[in-house]
């Protein structure tokens, strides 16, 4: 009788927000495309839709968020609550698929998982950390014990563009704190995540190691545990989709009819906020910009309202099709489209390295965390977008679109994110820095 080879496994601990779950995910499909077996770990809230990854084992855990937990505006505090109460039940189930499985590699889990560490070490089992963002955020991390104390994360107004010593190119305002209502749950958080990180046995980044040079060398130093840079995830499996909201997928039809590298893309994610005001800013803006729009207005997006109720009565309508505003856009499509000309991003990691990957130069309009100090890459490091620092005013929004879209500024912006396409293309070729990292992560394991 023929026997095959049984499959390493790794199981993976994702991580219910979808920032989060969109690169583990592709991480999954790497390390499946690589020989592994692939059992993923996740939570009754935000649970993602196995149906989509026929070829994934999902076990859920309990995570016992109540509703009121689980609707909570302050993320950091759903990330804690989330912390506590799955302590117990992820230890018994990694402890069961421990004792089925003969053949388990490693665990990965997501960085903001940072309780796990006693229970892998109690179980035995090898954990590799998930870090979602770049090597720049990650070194403005881990200095945030440094930068709490030397008093820069209160941030007054009258320093708010002085330079950070202890960080070159960035200025006090870009540093990442958190919308929490409570500044010491972020540092509780912080510190959590760096132990567990320190006392990993490695940290996987969706990130290129050409592109922050200087950040991989500094990252070097004060990291004691293998790093692996072998990103951009997505450009290495088929797309799939771990999208927690429907993705509208007429935005693909309507860009069709638009002209070459005309329209504007906008979205701020998966969890940034406006005011009202904001939201009608930017809207007059967009429209005065005479340009192209596909603008993803999530439900909840806007303080206090549903969803567009409040804009003015015709305004679609006077558009006369110029304009298209959706729920949730199938977002790699929309950028990988020939009509998206420029994105109007909050700057979250994924948004920015798929950004890169199709060349499209942004706007940035960042709110918390790593989205300040990537914008500040964007607009004064790779010089690759325009940045909005100031409160956000229709005049604003509409010359920084003209700019970028039909100005000699924006074609010189747009000549400069060409390269840093090619480099995300050429990295994970043989040869390329991630390519490289890849097998050696993979070898790394097998040899665990
Ligand atoms: N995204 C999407 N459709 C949208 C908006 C976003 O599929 O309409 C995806 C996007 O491609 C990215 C993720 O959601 O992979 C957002 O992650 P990011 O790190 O940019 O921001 P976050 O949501 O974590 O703030």
């Amino acid at each position: 009788m023929e026997t095959r080879e049984a499959k390493p496994v790794i199981f993976l601990f994702t991580f219910p927000l979808q920032g989060h779950l969109n690169p583990i995910f592709q991480l999954g499909n790497i390390f499946f495309n690589k020989g592994f077996s692939i059992t993923v770990i996740h939570t009754n809230f935000n649970s993602p839709n196995s149906s989509n990854f026929p070829h994934f084992t999902f076990v859920s855990i309990p995570d016992g968020l109540s509703e009121s937990e689980a609707t909570n505006p302050d993320v950091i505090d759903i990330l804690h609550d989330l912390n506590s109460k799955c302590v117990a039940p992820f230890g018994n189930c990694l402890k069961k698929l421990i004792s089925q499985e003969p053949n388990a590699a490693c665990v990965i889990v997501d960085a903001l998982w940072y309780f796990t560490h006693d229970l892998t070490d109690k179980f035995g089992i090898p954990r590799i950390v998930l870090r979602t963002v770049n090597l720049s955020a990650f070194v403005a991390f881990s200095k945030f014990h440094v930068l709490r104390e030397k008093g820069y994360l209160s941030l007054q107004e009258s320093k708010a563009d002085s330079p950070v010593p202890e960080l070159p190119y960035l200025r006090m305002k870009d540093l990442p704190w958190f919308q929490t209502e409570d500044p010491r749950t972020g540092d509780t958080l912080q510190r959590g995540v760096m132990k567990s990180l320190k006392s990993s046995s490695g940290i996987i980044f969706n990130a290129i190691e050409d592109l922050e040079p200087d950040q991989l060398d500094e990252t070097l130093r004060e990291f004691p545990v293998p790093l692996f840079c072998i990103g951009p995830f997505h450009k290495r499996v088929s797309p799939s989709s771990s999208s927690l909201l429907t993705q509208d997928m007429t935005c693909l039809s309507w860009l069709d009819k638009q002209a070459s590298k005309s329209v504007i893309y906008i979205s701020l994610g998966s969890i940034a906020a406006i005011d009202e005001s904001e939201f009608l800013e930017i809207a007059w803006g967009l429209r005065n910009s005479n340009q192209p729009f596909l603008w993803v207005v999530r439900p909840g997006l806007i303080h206090g309202t549903e969803w567009i109720e409040n804009l003015p009565k015709g305004f679609i309508e006077n558009l006369e099709g110029r304009g298209k505003i959706v729920k949730w856009a199938p977002q790699m499509e929309v950028l990988a489209h020939r009509a998206t000309g420029g994105f109007l991003t909050h700057c979250g990691w994924n948004s920015t390295i798929e950004s890169i990957c199709e060349a499209v130069p942004m706007i940035c309009k960042p709110s918390f965390g790593d989205q300040r100090v990537n914008a500040r890459y964007i607009s004064d490091v790779w010089r690759i977008g325009l940045h909005l620092e100031n409160k956000i005013e229709r005049v604003n929004i509409e010359n920084s679109v003209r700019t970028l879209m039909t100005s000699l500024e924006g074609e010189e912006i747009r000549k400069r994110i060409l390269p840093m396409k090619e480099t995300a293309e050429k990295c994970i070729k043989l040869g390329g820095s991630s390519h490289r990292n890849l097998e050696n992560l993979i070898a790394y394991i097998l040899s665990f």
